[in-house]
């Protein structure tokens, strides 16, 4: 594991006893401590949202409990993306999922390396989901490569509730171009382009 992790430092500093400052005198709310660690800005959830499902709607609104501003990045390959929805409707789907949020949400696509992207837009943070135990070995080598490539870049994970723990973009396409039922599983607008994708009515 390498030595260099960020963020470490800054926060012992931020216990240095101060002979100006008595443990009763607390900062004002909305105000930072002096010498207390900078917060992550800007987090980045990347992945193929092929299409957005509820259990990525899931994480991101828990992301945005934690960090004050979100990236959400569409990651395609020009070369080989096999895809249903191109990176520009994957962009449009998400943004109008999260239309009522503002600018504390910005969505991108992006190709290439994501640690690369992730210092393109001064994001520190990678937020990534985890479902059931399969998902872990991926994204534990993911995690391991990244920070092998860029060690100032931690990986966090979030688990969506537990009804979307089967959740996958690929299980519900697989399921909706069978006319089966994804209503739960998608925001209404996915399930008007898959309507509309299959030309047929999921059964309900
Ligand atoms: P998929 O195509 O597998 O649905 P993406 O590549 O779009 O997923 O996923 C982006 C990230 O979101 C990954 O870290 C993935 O594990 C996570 N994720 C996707 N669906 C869920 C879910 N239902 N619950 C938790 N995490 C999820």
């Amino acid at each position: 594991m390498p030595s260099t992790r960020s963020g470490s430092g800054k926060k012992s500093a931020s216990r240095r006893p101060s002979s100006r400052r008595s443990a009763s005198v607390r900062p004002a709310p909305g105000t930072r401590a002096r010498g207390a660690a900078e917060p992550a800005q800007m987090a980045v959830y990347p992945g193929s949202f092929d299409p957005i499902t509820n259990g990525h709607v899931d994480i991101i609104r828990r992301s945005l409990r934690v960090f004050p501003r979100l990236t959400i990045a569409v990651a395609y390959n020009p070369n080989k993306d096999a895809a249903m929805f191109t990176p520009a409707e994957r962009v449009d789907m998400i943004r109008e999922a999260f239309s009522d949020v503002g600018d504390r949400v910005v969505v991108d696509s992006f190709t290439g390396l994501l640690v690369d992207y992730a210092d393109r837009i001064g994001a520190r943070v990678i937020v990534r989901g985890l479902r059931a135990v399969s998902d872990f070995e991926y994204e534990f080598q993911m995690t391991m490569m990244n920070r092998h490539l860029k060690p100032h870049i931690e990986t966090v994970f979030m688990m969506a509730d537990e009804s979307y723990f089967y959740t996958s973009s690929r299980l519900v396409k697989e399921v909706a171009s069978f006319g089966g039922d994804v209503r739960n599983l998608v925001p209404d607008f996915v399930l008007e382009r898959f309507v509309s994708r299959f030309a047929r009515k999921p059964r309900g």
